[in-house]
Order: structure tokens, then sequence, then C-alpha cells
């Protein structure tokens, strides 16, 4: 029943956390099992609720980092002077409980029988949403071309970079390191911009879509980038994580 799905989705409830996996030295997979889970869509997100012994509580969304189908996951960066992320991505162990609701969110969503070619456009953690959209269409056995660029501060943040670094059939990944670049690194080395977006961007006309997520400064400059290349506002769909850095 449609209604039962909805109040499903909005309600909170206990998850457990199992597999913890470092992904770089400030971020960390929580893998979550969820006794009542609806399923997802690739590119939704889940709300994480903390509360203190003294009652006071924080909520924050993350965007599930696997695919359809699969354990539900979450990715976290640590920001050092935050609330909630250096407790997922410190102090929280494997059997510990967490209260979560979820998923959320019907528009920042990619739809395997999409035909369009895939631009994902990464800024740091922003990378998490598209990495479900990877791993959905590969489980899927999509053949959509997709090409990801993924800005960050340099490879040692790269977040799953071995899944990355062996991208599917049809499946580009281009880094753009800010900060810190190896040695004999031919690749782009600044912040994403009009030029590097209008390199890498499918062509207009052969309809693209594109999804772009990350720091709201990053999401808004890439995003403002394709519309002034011509991509229609509507083919590029944008989520922001907030004021959280500079990939
Ligand atoms: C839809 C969605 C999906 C998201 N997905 C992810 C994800 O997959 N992975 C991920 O790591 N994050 C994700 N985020 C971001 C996440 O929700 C949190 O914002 C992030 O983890 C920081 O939370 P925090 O409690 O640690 O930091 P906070 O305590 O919220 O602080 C965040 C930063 O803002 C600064 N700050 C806080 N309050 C103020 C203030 N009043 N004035 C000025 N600066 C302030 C802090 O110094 C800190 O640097 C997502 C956000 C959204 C909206």
């Amino acid at each position: 029943m449609a209604g039962t799905a909805v109040r499903g989705r909005l309600t909170w409830q206990t998850a457990t956390v199992g597999a913890v996996t470092d992904e770089t030295p400030g971020v960390r997979t929580l893998s979550l099992q969820v006794p009542d889970w609806a399923g997802h869509r690739a590119g939704q997100h889940l709300d994480i609720r903390l509360t203190a012994d003294d009652g006071y509580r924080a909520e924050r969304s993350y965007s599930i980092a696997s695919a359809p189908g699969e354990p539900v996951a979450i990715t976290v960066e640590r920001l050092d002077d935050g609330e909630v992320s250096p407790y997922l991505t410190q102090d929280v162990q494997p059997g510990d409980e967490i209260d979560i609701r979820g998923p959320i969110g019907g528009y920042f969503v990619w739809e395997a029988t999409s035909a369009a070619p895939l631009l994902l456009l990464a800024g740091g953690s922003g990378v998490v949403p598209l990495r479900a959209m990877l791993r959905h269409r590969s489980r899927v056995g999509s053949s959509v071309p997709v090409r990801l660029l993924y800005s960050a501060r340099s490879l040692a943040e790269v977040i799953y970079r071995a899944e990355l670094d062996s991208p599917a059939d049809g499946v580009e990944v281009i880094y753009t390191l800010t900060r810190q670049q190896p040695p004999g690194w031919t690749g782009y080395a600044r912040r994403a911009d009009r030029a590097m977006i209008a390199e890498v961007a499918w062509p207009v006309a052969q309809a693209p879509l594109a999804y772009a997520c990350g720091p709201t400064n990053f999401v808004e400059a890439v995003a403002a980038d394709l519309v002034a290349l011509g991509y229609p506002a509507q083919r590029v769909k944008t989520e922001r994580f907030g004021a959280t850095g500079t990939p």
C-alpha cells in the first residue's frame, strides 16, 4: 500500500552498524543493517539521528553509497569541527545501533532505463551518490556511456579509488587534484572551471543527463558552467551537501 511505504520512509528506525571500511584517512564507509528497508534508488539519501545522554539530538543527511539491491551503506567524510561526522568516522563500531530514516529523495535519482549519456560531477564526498549510480549501472548491465569528473584535493583523498581506477566498460573517470599532485601527474590540477567542464562534458547534441554533487559552492559553479555551455537546466540535477569545504 502506497501510504504504508511513505510512512515507512519517514519513520525513524534502528539500524545496526555492520562492516566499517576506511576509504581514506578521513572517510569511512558504514554498512547498515536495516530491518525494515523498502529498497532504494541510486542517488537517494537517508537521515541519521544521534541522541546524546542528556537527550540532545542532532540529525544529518547522508547519501546512500550502495546500489539498489545491495546492503545499505553510507560514506562519511570527517569534518574535525563537526558535530556528527567525527562520531560516525571515529567512534562508531560494528554492532552499534543508530536511528535512521529513509530512503529519501525522488529528484537526484538516476534510473537505469535512461539511455542518455551520463555526466557525473563530484566534489569531494559528493562522489558518494554518484558511486551508487555507477554500481547500479554495472549491476543492471546498462551500457550508457558515463564520464565522471571527480575533484579531490589529492590522490590520497580520492574516495573509492580502487573501484574508480578500474571502471566498467563505457565509464571514464577523470580526476582533478586541486591541492597536491603526485610526481609526474599529467591530469587536471585545478578547481573545476568552465574550460574543464567544456572538455569533459558530453556534447549538448547528444542530449546528456548531468548530476553534480558536493559542497554547495562546487555544485553551483559546475551547474552554472553546464548551463552556460548549453545544457538545459532540467538536465542538470544537483545535490548540495552544504558548505563542507573546497574539494
Ligand atoms: C542530501 C545530503 C546528502 C549528504 N551526503 C553526505 C555524504 O554522503 N557524505 C558526507 O560526508 N556528507 C554528506 N552530507 C553532509 C552531511 O549531512 C553533514 O553536513 C556533514 O557530515 C557535516 O556534519 P557535521 O555534524 O559533522 O558538521 P556540522 O557540525 O554540521 O558542521 C559542518 C561545518 O560547518 C561549520 N559550521 C557549523 N555551524 C556553523 C555556523 N553556524 N556558522 C559557520 N560554520 C558553521 C563547521 O565548522 C563545520 O566545518 C550530505 C548532506 C546532504 C544535505
